[in-house]
């Protein structure tokens, strides 16, 4: 890497804060024209493919993380380990049967059960809606594979995939409560191709798998001709309740306030169709190439600490780093994660009250140039990796992400480096580390700001 900018003294005075808006500006200029991130996401999508916890790839991946955030200059380069159940994938088919034979695109979903070997043939009953299955009475899919077709809708903010996502999560257990032997879902899918998505489910249901959007499509219009309709699964797992898994970190420590600490990341693990690009390969990149940037030259005042979680999508990583952390939480003074792809940050929630204050008014000064939209509202979710730190009371932001091609491509097979575009990726970087050095180099109390806000 390159020596990049020097950093500024650390200013506690409003006017000083404020001046730090310059190098802000400069720093996410360079940001822009910076292969750091594109080349992390190039390496690690290529030299380890896809990373699920629970397998050598997972292993693979946490060296990788090491060796690079070493080869970047962060200092304190270690590994924190933890133990979570991992799910993994075992051989999968699905056919149906009767009336018009034919093979089905699925991918079981985070733990399912297995099928009995040689897999299970019964009659479907298909819902378009999840919410009329539950609509069913206990008992009333006693026999047989319930279907649930529900489409998800594409938005900018992904909020389609907060509004179904309960029939992958939940459904699982829902259908087993009414009797059913097996659960089909349309793939959380906003792309009409043969692609099923991945995803995990809660614990104590039944064999469960995701149909591709155009598999449900096929299956409505079979079902549609009135006769039974019967299908052939066979989905085998395993599953390890206490499968070794690591956080990856490396820090940039602060000149003046070595403890205080700034926690930034993405999540190092993936699902297994793809290689896990956009989910997160991007995040890891997104929140190293930032830290280095925003550091520059010089060390800032405090401490920027880069953390590549590694059981996002199983769970785990977010709650053993809170774990490990609690007792220094009081002195993390901001935490976010970058976990929604590589799409351009559209809009951004600062913590509460903040928005005003001189550090945050030089960090707003880059967003009209990246045409980002500082929103007045106070975030109130940051990624599930700082879930555990966001229950210690650390202050967090939210930088959302165009989301409107990411459930295209998120779980699938189709979450691939090509994916990309190598210019809204260096956006995030840009925002983040402008963010991150306003915030090292400054003196600001996010909890105090929120706290004025709250007395005013
Ligand atoms: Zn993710």
């Amino acid at each position: 890497m390159p020596c990049l900018i020097a950093a500024a003294a650390v200013v506690s005075s409003p006017a000083a804060a404020q001046s730090l808006a310059p190098t802000a500006q400069k720093v996410a200029a360079q940001a822009l024209a910076d292969p750091t991130a594109w080349t992390m996401l190039e390496n690690l999508t290529t030299e380890i493919g896809p990373r699920p916890v629970g397998s050598p790839a997972l292993t693979r991946a946490r060296d990788w993380g090491v060796a690079t955030l070493k080869q970047l200059g962060f200092q304190n380069v270690h590994v924190e380990a933890f133990t979570t159940g991992a799910w993994s994938r075992g051989a999968e088919s699905a056919e149906v049967v009767a009336p018009y034979p034919q093979k089905l695109h699925v991918l079981g979903l985070g733990r399912s059960t297995s099928t009995p070997a040689g897999g299970i043939t019964a009659p479907i009953v298909v819902f378009h809606s999840y919410q009329e299955m539950l609509d069913q009475p206990v008992g009333a899919l006693k026999g047989k594979i319930a279907v649930v077709t529900q489409v998800m809708r594409k938005t900018e903010d992904g909020e389609g995939y907060g509004a179904i996502n309960a029939q992958r999560t939940q459904g699982p257990v829902e259908a087993a409560k009414r009797g059913a032997v097996a659960y089909l879902i349309r793939s959380l899918s906003t792309e009409d191709n043969r692609e099923p998505h991945a995803g995990a489910a809660m614990p104590g249901g039944i064999p469960a798998a995701a149909l591709s959007p155009v598999d449900a499509e096929q299956l409505e219009r079979i079902v549609a001709r009135g006769q039974a309709v019967t299908i052939h699964l066979d989905l085998q797992s395993s599953f390890n309740p206490k499968a070794e898994a690591w956080n990856v970190v490396g820090e940039i420590p602060g000149r003046d306030h070595p403890e205080q600490v700034l926690v930034v990341g993405g999540h190092l693990d993936s699902w297994d169709p793809g290689t896990g690009a956009i989910d997160d390969a991007a995040g890891v990149a997104i929140a190293a190439a930032a830290a280095k940037l925003a550091a520059g030259a010089n060390p800032p005042s405090r401490t920027i600490r880069v953390v590549m979680w590694g059981s996002e999508e199983q769970g785990g990583s977010g709650a053993a780093y809170a774990a490990a952390h609690k007792d220094e939480a009081a002195k993390i003074i901001v935490a976010g994660e970058s976990d929604l792809g590589a799409g351009q940050i559209w809009s951004l929630r600062l913590p509460k009250g903040s928005m005003t204050t001189p550090a945050m008014t030089a960090f707003r000064s880059v967003l009209p140039g990246l045409r980002v939209i500082a929103s007045g509202e106070a975030p109130n979710e940051g990624g599930s990796d700082i879930e555990g730190l966001m229950a210690l009371s650390v202050p967090f932001v939210d930088f959302n992400q165009d989301a409107t091609r990411y459930f295209d491509l998120h779980h699938s097979a189709d979450d691939t480096l090509d994916k990309v575009k190598p210019d809204e990726l260096a956006q995030n970087v840009a925002v983040w580390a402008a963010f991150l050095y306003t915030v090292a180099n400054s003196d600001i109390d996010f909890r105090k700001t929120a706290q004025e806000i709250a007395t005013k």
